[in-house]
């Protein structure tokens, strides 16, 4: 995709070819048609009745960033008996399985975004609002040498934000 960094590509074609394709795989089947269950055998994932029904939750209304908070009060709503603590455990299984990326964006504030390609945030601070920067709304320059031993993943740039001042 155009989004992604000249230099994390270049990092891509170094490394085995198989994370491409992976990548593109994961991307794939993170597209909208899918059903809730062949989305989740696609990752990998065993299609339980509270998978498939968070899972039909979470991706019938295209491309967002949730909290675990938001998606329970969602699940509560559909009538899809579920614990927090079982949407927190399957928010992070879905992250595992590539479907699902997580943002952190404050100390106790965790989003978990649908889009799983590379891209960037604007958060707008007090309001607890996170939103994808648009097509390519940001350029990473430089990016530091990865310590020994290390490579990089990828990067995550959160562009905070407030209403100016003297507008109300
Ligand atoms: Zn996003």
């Amino acid at each position: 995709m155009e989004r992604i960094l000249p230099t994390e590509r270049q990092t891509r074609s170094l490394d085995d070819p198989e994370t491409e394709v992976n990548a593109q795989d994961r991307r794939v089947s993170a597209a909208f048609q899918i059903s809730p269950r062949s989305r989740l055998r696609d990752a990998g994932l065993r299609p339980t009745r509270q998978r498939v029904a968070l899972a039909d939750i979470l991706y019938s209304r295209g491309h967002r960033h949730v909290s675990a908070e938001e998606l329970h009060a969602e699940a509560v709503i559909a009538r899809v008996p579920v614990s927090l603590a079982t949407v927190y455990n399957t928010l992070h299984q879905f992250t595992e399985a590539g479907l699902l990326r997580e943002v952190a964006v404050e100390g106790t504030r965790t989003y978990f975004d649908t889009n799983v390609d590379d891209h960037h945030h604007f958060y707008v601070e007090g309001e607890s609002r996170i939103f994808d920067i648009p097509g390519k709304g940001l350029d990473v320059g430089m990016l530091p040498e990865a310590p020994e031993g290390m490579e990089i993943v990828r990067v995550d740039v959160v562009v905070r934000l407030r209403p100016k001042a003297g507008r109300n």
